[in-house]
């Protein structure tokens, strides 16, 4: 049997990521952990679904008795992954699933090295801003916001293994689906060729094009 895997998988805000992890795992046994935020429920979402809503002095509690297995703030909140459901999951074989930013994903790989650290790329930062903009969420100013962090997200993508490209659902989805059946099976020799010959190429292109955006000098 193959051990069990954590697969620690970051997008910017905007980036579709919540439609590719669905589609890419929907009939696989994986669990997907649900952390815990200070930021407000957006309509739509539920309580223990897409997040553990808590106040902020919840939260540094949870820090204070690290019970967190890894914490960020972004854009003015607090996000983090309970520790205790993602061992006790790795302890009985199942692979586990973590959505999140690049801070806390840098910090998972420090206690987990065999993390599998995946980094979904948007295809521009103009696509990002357009459909944080349809959404219909937040205000403009905070869609800046989150655009700039973007841009500072994708340029750390570097030190991920992998980067997948989401201009295509179901390029994106079946990509994800090659990284994560190859790691299990452990060919660990696609995770470089990946990473050395497209990877790169990609996140390159991307904030290439970012440098030539209106969007590029947003304030953080
Ligand atoms: P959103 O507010 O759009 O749901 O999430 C904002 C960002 O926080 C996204 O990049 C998301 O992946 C990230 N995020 C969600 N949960 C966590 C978490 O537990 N820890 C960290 N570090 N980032 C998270």
């Amino acid at each position: 049997m193959n051990r069990a895997r954590l697969f620690v998988i970051s997008a910017p805000s905007g980036c579709g990521k919540g439609t590719v992890l669905s589609r890419a795992f929907e009939n696989r046994p994986v669990f997907y952990s649900v952390s815990y935020t200070t930021r407000e429920k957006r309509e739509g979402e539920e309580e223990g679904k897409q997040y553990h809503f808590i106040d902020r002095r919840r939260f540094e509690k949870m820090i204070e008795d690290r019970d967190l297995l890894e914490y960020a703030r972004y854009v003015d909140n607090y996000y983090g992954t309970p520790k205790l459901p993602v061992v006790e999951n790795l302890a009985r074989g199942n692979d586990v699933i973590l959505e999140i930013e690049t801070e806390g994903a840098f910090q998972v790989k420090k206690s987990y090295p065999d993390a599998v650290l995946v980094f979904i790329l948007p295809p521009s930062l103009e696509a990002l801003y357009e459909r944080l903009k349809a959404r219909g969420t937040e205000d403009d100013a905070t869609i800046r916001k989150r655009v700039a962090k973007a841009l500072d997200e994708i340029k750390h993508s570097y030190r991920y293994d992998y980067a997948i490209l989401n201009d295509d659902l179901d390029t994106a989805v079946k990509d994800l689906l090659e990284i994560v059946d190859s790691e299990r099976n452990e060919q660990t020799a696609l995770r470089h060729s990946t990473k050395e010959d497209d990877a790169v190429k990609l996140i390159e292109k991307v904030i290439l094009d970012a440098k030539t955006s209106s969007l590029s000098n947003l304030e953080k």
